[in-house]
């Protein structure tokens, strides 16, 4: 029997309704609306083409949005002259800044002046060492968005096994952390794994993160396995994840395809979390 396909178009389109119900409550309650900055230096057309759609699924929701562009060959004074004053500005309850920077900019003194009530894409150190400890932050946006797909199908998952492939820090390292969160027991899979057929094959779930298209095929999935593929890589002019979907859907539970499985969920949850942000930051008012 085919696998039932994780529709993460469709679940994120229910997540942004609510989305956009609570900010429109708000703002009609309170005359306060959520803000996203996001911060780009150059015009990298794929960053460009991100923050677009970043910017429209915002109109959509009714949150503000702030694009701040600096110049290619933008110093890093300048970058963070710019953070500082989001980090001050009341109407921004988020803020990202968009990879890559100019040559010479030390990412990681970006990421340190991000105020960490306003990462909403966990880039701190702050954020990113509370994910470890299991503290309550604003997650990441791909790792959240492959878990609330995970917990969208409504699967026991304490006691199961994840296979994560995948160590990146905006990926694998972080959804590893999540599933263990989630009391399953986890292995993390590299490019220096020696049998990753086997590792894969033990597993109950299996999240893919690699870039690498084709790498999981049908053969290596157990019968019944839940498929999360978060690959997204161009082949012949057309999107494919790190699975052979048409391979594993024969043989899985539940898959997500690409594109419309992780995709949508990676913005969704970052207008959640630029909600969870504004809520944080006027929980005084709120609560009353
Ligand atoms: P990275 O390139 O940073 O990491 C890739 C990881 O895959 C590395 O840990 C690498 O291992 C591992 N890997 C590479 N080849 C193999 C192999 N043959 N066997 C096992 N593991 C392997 O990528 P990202 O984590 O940033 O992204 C991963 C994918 O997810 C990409 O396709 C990216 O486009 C996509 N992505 C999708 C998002 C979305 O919103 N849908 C958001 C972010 C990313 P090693 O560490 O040993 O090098």
């Amino acid at each position: 029997m085919s696998a039932t396909i994780i529709d993460g178009r469709e679940i994120s389109k229910k997540i942004r309704e609510i989305i956009k119900n609570q900010v429109k409550a708000f703002d009609e309650e309170l005359n306060l609306r959520p803000g996203l900055a996001a911060l780009m230096a150059g015009e990298d057309p794929a960053s460009v083409s991100y923050i677009k759609s970043i910017e429209k699924l915002c109109a959509n929701a009714g949150i503000d949005f702030f694009w701040h562009k600096l110049n290619a060959n933008a110093s890093e004074s300048e970058i963070l002259g710019e953070i500082d004053e989001l980090n001050k500005d009341n109407n921004v309850s988020g803020i990202i800044v968009q990879l890559p920077l100019p040559k010479g900019v030390d990412v990681k003194k970006i990421s340190h002046s991000i105020l960490p009530e306003k990462d909403v894409d966990c880039f701190s150190p702050i954020n990113t060492g509370k994910l470890f400890l299991g503290e309550k932050v604003l997650l990441p946006c791909t790792p959240k968005g492959i878990v609330r797909l995970i917990e969208e199908i409504g699967i026991e998952t304490a006691g199961k096994k994840t296979v994560v492939v995948g160590r990146s820090n905006i990926v694998g390292k972080p959804v590893a952390l999540l599933m263990l969160q989630k009391n399953c027991t986890v292995t993390v899979c590299h490019s220096k794994t020696q049998d990753l057929k086997k590792e894969v094959f033990d597993a109950d779930i299996v999240v893919a993160a690699t870039g690498k298209p084709g790498l999981i095929t049908g053969e290596m999935i157990k019968h019944g396995a839940v498929v999360i593929d978060a690959g997204v890589s161009e082949v012949d002019g057309k999107l494919v994840g790190d699975v052979v979907f048409e391979e594993a859907k024969e043989i899985a539970s539940y898959i997500t395809p690409v594109p419309g499985g992780v995709g949508p969920m990676t913005t969704t949850m970052l207008l959640e979390n630029t909600m969870e942000a504004f809520k944080n930051a006027h929980k005084d008012i709120i609560s009353k």
